[in-house]
């Protein structure tokens, strides 16, 4: 299908992005890496009067370290960003995830804050932005916000957006945590996860777990911190076992719904079984090893 007609608007500085996004906002989509909005406006389900396409806008493609935070900008890539050094070093859950994120093909145009403005409930860049506890820049004419994670994404593909606002960055804190993992169960290689799980892990010299984060999607409309597996695992040992209860904690805690993909009951399945599973992947990484109690 062939999308309904439309006009095109391609700013080459944010003052005229947010200008044209003030006068039509109500009307308009923004276009970044077109790999969600496209298929949208072939299928006919986006109709908009204009697209306003931002790849032209200057500065807006930077990974940055400022004050604890890794800011990724608003045409940085998801095949970059997964190749990043700073993102590597300092956020390595986020590039962990980028591996699952579609195709190659799609990571090289898709860019992280079209995922998070989209706001897919399966989608893997919200669920570690929400996990880490990450922030949204959203930029209108005359100022900017930030809002963090859990303010931001509100339900199924609905976020705190206006729509005279673009998402300029977003912003992850920086470093905090030896272990990362990011599991998750899909179909067919590639496709968006039925579920998946991200765990930061943060131990002392004794291998005590201090600090623990545990964060899940498929299991409701939109990516969730598990408070209660994070309880579980704080001032643990790593071990086997203590994963298989912050894997009990998380089964215990979501509220999963069936649909056409997956039963309500698999889907809390594969909640415990891959929060388990990303635990014990955290809980190695630095070398250490998990004891097998
Ligand atoms: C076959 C296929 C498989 C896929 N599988 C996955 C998957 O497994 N996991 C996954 O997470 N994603 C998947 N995707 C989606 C992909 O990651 C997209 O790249 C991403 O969702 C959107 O990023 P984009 O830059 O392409 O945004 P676009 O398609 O350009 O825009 C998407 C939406 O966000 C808005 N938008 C974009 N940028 C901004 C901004 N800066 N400010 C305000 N609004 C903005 C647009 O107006 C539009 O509404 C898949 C896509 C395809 C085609």
């Amino acid at each position: 299908m062939k999308p309904a007609p439309f006009r095109y608007a391609a700013p080459r500085t944010l003052d005229e992005a947010l200008a044209v996004l003030s006068q039509h906002g109500a009307e308009a989509k923004v276009l970044a890496g077109g790999q969600s909005l496209v298929p949208l406006l072939n299928l006919r389900l986006a109709r908009p009067e204009l697209v306003v396409d931002i790849n032209r806008v200057a500065g807006l493609d930077a990974v940055r370290h400022e004050d604890g935070w890794v800011e990724i900008g608003a045409l940085v890539r998801q095949w970059d960003a997964e190749r990043d050094p700073l993102v590597r070093s300092q956020v390595p859950l986020l590039a962990q995830a980028l591996g699952y994120v579609a195709h190659p093909q799609i990571r090289a145009r898709g860019t992280l804050c079209g995922s998070v403005a989209h706001a897919d409930p399966a989608a893997e860049i919200p669920l570690v932005l929400t996990t880490l506890g990450g922030e949204v820049v959203a930029a209108r004419a005359g100022g900017s916000r930030t809002l963090p994670a859990e303010a931001f994404f509100l339900d199924l593909f609905t976020t705190a957006l206006a729509s005279d606002e673009l998402v300029t960055a977003i912003r992850l804190p920086a470093g905090g945590f030896q272990g990362t993992a990011f599991c998750e169960f899909s179909p067919r290689e590639g496709d968006f996860a039925l579920v998946a799980v991200a765990v930061a892990l943060r131990w002392d010299a004794g291998g005590r777990i201090q600090e623990a984060r545990v964060g899940v999607s498929g299991v409701g409309p939109t990516a969730r911190r598990v408070v209660e597996a994070e309880a579980a695992l704080a001032g643990e040992e790593k071990s086997r076992s203590a994963a298989q209860r912050a894997g009990e904690a998380v089964a215990a805690a979501v509220h999963a719904s069936g649909d056409v993909h997956a039963s309500a009951e698999y889907r809390r399945h594969l909640a415990r079984v891959l929060t388990e599973r990303a635990v014990v992947q955290a809980m190695a990484i630095g070398g250490e090893g998990v004891d097998a109690q």
